[in-house]
């Protein structure tokens, strides 16, 4: 078969059709069909010094790592993929929404939840984790969203803020979005995608949220705007901030909040938000794509979502530009720089130059 020289890897059309699921109140069908084929987590516990959860999945080590091969070096494009390889099955697409002619963006479950309807028994208590973990690709090609349109992306929050609204309706208390992109900071599939767990506990970054709405009386993103040296602000995108932290753990951290403080989750984003969100988030990992290799640090990096009662949502984006050492576990973060040479290097790039 002749291939042009532009052709992009990706789902086909006849693969993503033969996955889609057709019924659009598809949640508790998710449910189902994640008890009777998905792996199962062993059991949770909770450190009782923090209340941390900590859920023990052994299965999820017979993952396909889509990265790496067994030594270690990089396969790169050709890496095998669970949505662009024919060959690799994967699992039914409960949302979906078509971006052009024979291309989607989708949310799909995970083959490997570590959350499940069923739940996990407590190690020593009687207690229950139970929920359900799903992957959002914001597109069939093999992109990162990095490397696709603002217009395109905004679909992706599109599908997330449904998603959520769906999670939430079904008696889940709390959807943890994040995304992982590069493999030293967990990634196992390389073809690009955010990942949602719906799940009756709130992890403890999130429940210092919830705490410090509590103590202060207002949100952490209202203090931060607050507080925050104005110049530390990369760009202001109308209805959303990015800005690097006067507190930058690692350098490059940086946050985006929405400038209203009273949304407090995804599925409260209007479309310009929404679209503002879209464009931060596209914007950071396609300047750290560049700045990373520049610095000699492979591409990399978090996006933590920080929702619900916290009074304001926020993004944490983490860039992996450091390890972390035994000061860092033990609660003490000693920074390789310093928040005004990040602002300083950001302001290199175009997207962020003033
Ligand atoms: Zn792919």
């Amino acid at each position: 078969m002749k291939q042009s020289k532009n052709l992009v890897r990706k789902m086909s059309e006849e693969k993503f059709q033969r996955y889609l699921v057709r019924k659009p109140k598809s949640i508790d069908e998710a449910f189902t069909w994640i008890r009777n084929n998905c792996v199962k987590s062993d059991s949770y516990a909770v450190d009782p010094r923090d209340d941390s959860v900590t859920i023990f999945c052994s299965a999820r080590n017979k993952r396909p790592n889509g990265y790496v091969n067994s030594n270690g070096e990089k396969q790169n494009t050709e890496a095998p993929c669970p949505l662009c390889d024919e060959s690799i099955e994967t699992t039914p697409i409960i949302l979906s929404r078509k971006l052009r002619k024979g291309v989607y963006a989708f949310v799909n479950e995970n083959l490997y939840p570590f959350l499940t309807p069923q739940g996990s028994r407590d190690m020593i208590g009687d207690g229950i984790v139970r929920g359900a973990h799903f992957l959002i690709w914001p597109t069939t090609e093999h992109r990162d969203i990095h490397e696709i349109s603002y217009r395109d992306h905004v679909v992706s929050f599109e599908l997330m803020a449904d998603l959520e609204s769906r999670l939430i309706e079904s008696g889940l208390e709390h959807v943890q979005f994040i995304k992982n992109t590069g493999k030293v900071v967990g990634g196992s599939v390389e073809h690009g995608h955010y990942q949602a767990a719906g799940m009756n506990v709130f992890p403890m970054r999130i429940q210092n949220d919830v705490d410090f709405l509590e103590k202060s009386k207002e949100s952490f993103v209202k203090y931060l705007s607050r507080e925050n040296p104005k110049d530390f602000k990369l760009k202001d995108y109308g209805s959303v901030s990015l800005v690097v932290p006067y507190f930058m753990r690692r350098p490059f951290n940086a946050i985006i909040y929405p400038n209203d403080f009273s949304v407090n989750s995804l599925r409260d984003l209007g479309k310009e938000q929404r679209k503002d969100f879209a464009r931060a988030t596209s914007d950071i990992a396609n300047v750290l794509s560049r700045l990373m290799p520049s610095i000699e640090k492979e591409f990399a990096y978090n996006f933590v979502f920080h929702t619900g009662p916290i009074g304001t949502m926020y993004i944490e984006v983490l860039p992996y530009t450091q390890g972390e050492g035994g000061f860092e576990k033990a609660g003490l973060s000693v920074c390789q720089s310093n928040p005004e040479i990040a602002v300083r290097e950001y302001r290199q790039y175009k997207q962020f130059g003033l």
